[in-house]
């Protein structure tokens, strides 16, 4: 049975979708207005790892993860947002039109997750081209009470009409701190501190703006996804997955505003993931501390040591990467694809049933990845388990984990990488990154006695490992 945190119970629950045998998923996604970091990445994988541990328990799942290329402003996690239009900021600072920028930092995205094997949800949907569906929502929000149009076009939803809201993230309606906000006037009519724009009023001239029965303006972040998990997902939806700062006010609103639609609780189960941190700091463009995919193909590294990286840690656990980790796992990787082609050449075994039950069990209870990989360690040194029953055992993981670890059977290669050459790798990167060329120089030679031969490219190192000699036992 699958287990998960649900943040809005407080505690594991067990995973039972109110369809038998299939799973219906919602993701948070994307804010197209520029390269997505790998920290923003392990959102995605998170909802990418329940559906393969979900379907590995025969259930069919169904994903929907909407774009987001309108209504998010740059303040938009605070109670009362305010500010400019996320994607439409960086149109101006690029010098090209709105849609032009989403759609290509979109495209950037969807490459990002082919690279990190995250499978593509089954419905995108990108908010600009749902909006008569947000529109619908809102009128049927105003009709039953629950929202209500100001003068000058906008519409908020009335907080206090949600009963039990702040039950995913403990922010309580009264504790909330009044923060009145006017912006020229149009949130006069306002009635509560606490109450969001689900609609905003825009002067017709501004990009990304249609009309509705209240006036010219566009939809609020949160209201998209509420009508686009309603429409795709239906009233529903087994698991709302997202990052830990979406609980408030993003999953909170979007909650109040789908139980008032449903007249129940839509979301039966809300996970979240963790932040990762890159050389113990926060990962944030004004810092300069931001890593993209692209770097760290750029220093040579498998785009995928960075879904291992991830997979060290428990998706609800913050983590810290570091250059050297991306090194360390980027071998393993290298290391456990040519292990599993050599046991691949074995006479075929069945899978390793002791081993599979304590790789199963450790993804289901909570996704623990760090105890299913410390198992798949154990296994690949384990002497007394037949190389064929490796093999099998290893693939029919990595349909979860998808590290690619069968990509390299029955091709041409180079001899394995030796175990100690993974290390001294990633310390020979590490001494490069730091310009210390005696310590990169000093490694190259170790590598050398080792039959690793390191060259050094744009790219970042390359190698390739002599063959063993014929009679090597
Ligand atoms: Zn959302």
């Amino acid at each position: 049975m699958l287990r998960l945190y649900d943040t809005r119970q407080r505690g594991v629950a067990e995973i039972v979708p109110a369809r038998p045998g299939q799973l219906r998923m919602y993701a948070c996604g994307p804010t197209v207005y520029r390269f997505a970091h790998v920290g923003n990445m392990r959102t995605f994988l998170l909802c990418d790892l329940i559906r393969r541990n979900a379907e590995r328990h025969g259930w069919s799942v169904i994903v929907c993860q909407n774009i987001t290329d309108v209504g998010h402003l740059a303040d938009d996690n605070e109670p009362d947002p305010d500010g400019e239009d996320k994607v439409l900021s960086q149109a101006r600072a690029e010098g090209k039109s709105a849609l032009d920028v989403a759609r290509f930092y979109e495209d950037a995205f969807w490459r990002d997750c082919a690279a990190l094997n995250i499978g593509r949800p089954d419905y995108a949907p990108r908010a600009s081209e749902s909006i008569d569906l947000m529109i619908d929502m809102i009128a049927k929000l105003i009709a039953t009470g629950h929202a209500y149009p100001v003068t000058g076009g906008s519409v908020y939803f009335d907080a206090r009409s949600a009963p039990g809201y702040g039950a995913i993230s403990g922010n309580r309606l009264d504790d909330l701190r009044p923060g009145y906000r006017f912006a020229d006037g149009v949130d006069t009519g306002k009635r509560f501190h606490a109450d969001w724009a689900l609609w905003k009023a825009a002067p017709a001239d501004r990009e990304l703006t249609w009309q509705a029965p209240w006036g010219t303006g566009f939809p609020g972040w949160h209201t998209e996804c509420s009508a686009m998990s309603l429409k795709f997902l239906g009233t529903q939806i087994d698991i709302h997955t997202g990052g830990i700062d979406l609980r408030f006010p993003h999953h909170e609103d979007e909650r109040a505003q789908s139980n008032s639609i449903a007249g129940h609780e839509v979301v039966r189960h809300w996970v979240h993931g963790e932040h990762v941190l890159f050389d113990g700091r926060k990962m944030a463009k004004s810092t300069g501390n931001v890593v993209l995919l692209s770097d760290v193909a750029a220093r040579g590294l498998d785009p995928l040591a960075v879904r291992l990286a991830f997979l060290e840690h428990r998706y609800r656990q913050q983590m810290n990467l570091t250059w050297d980790t991306l090194a360390a796992s980027d071998g393993t990787v290298r290391r456990w694809r040519e292990l599993v082609a050599d046991w691949a050449n074995e006479p075929s075994k069945p899978i390793c049933a002791e081993y599979w039950s304590r790789l199963t069990t450790a993804l289901d209870d909570d996704l623990d990845t760090p105890a299913a990989l410390r198992t798949l360690r154990e296994l690949a040194k384990d002497r007394a388990i037949p190389a064929g029953s490796k093999f099998e055992t290893f693939a029919a993981t990595d349909r979860i984990l998808a590290l690619d670890l069968v990509s390299l059977v029955g091709k041409p290669r180079s001899a394995p990488l030796p175990e100690e050459a993974d290390a001294m790798l990633g310390e020979r990167a590490a001494a490069r990154e730091r310009n210390d060329f005696a310590a990169s120089d000093r490694l190259r030679d170790a590598l050398a006695d080792l039959g690793v031969a390191v060259r050094d490219t744009p790219e970042g190192q390359a190698w390739t490992v002599r063959p063993a000699p014929r009679n090597a036992c």
